[in-house]
């Protein structure tokens, strides 16, 4: 059997970023499809101006920074979830990604 480590290692940061799969800094151990929750959050809470905050398709919140953007996936896993919720939405189960979040 072989028990080669292989190292998992992010791309680089995502310019430009507004969505969809990446890896976060401080999200875990895999990538999660992101979605845009900056303005949602920023009318019920204060947010760091150079926050900008997100949701993953299977209910984490995360953010990026200047500092710690968003990252390439690199050979990250992807989130099973995330990857289950992104198919439907891609095979129109789901056409509205809105109504995902109550
Ligand atoms: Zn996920």
């Amino acid at each position: 059997m072989n028990q080669q480590a292989v190292a998992i290692i992010s791309g680089g940061p995502i310019e430009g970023f507004t969505g969809g799969w990446a890896k976060f800094p401080f999200s875990g151990q895999r990538t999660h499809y992101w979605v845009d929750r900056d303005a949602d959050y920023r009318a019920v809470m204060d947010v760091r101006s150079d926050m900008n905050i997100y949701e993953s398709l299977c209910d984490v919140a995360g953010y990026t920074t200047e500092r710690a953007p968003a990252l390439h996936e690199g050979n990250w896993p992807r989130c099973k979830h995330c990857n289950k919720y992104r198919r439907m939405v891609n095979a129109s189960v789901v056409t509205n990604i809105d109504g995902m979040f109550p």
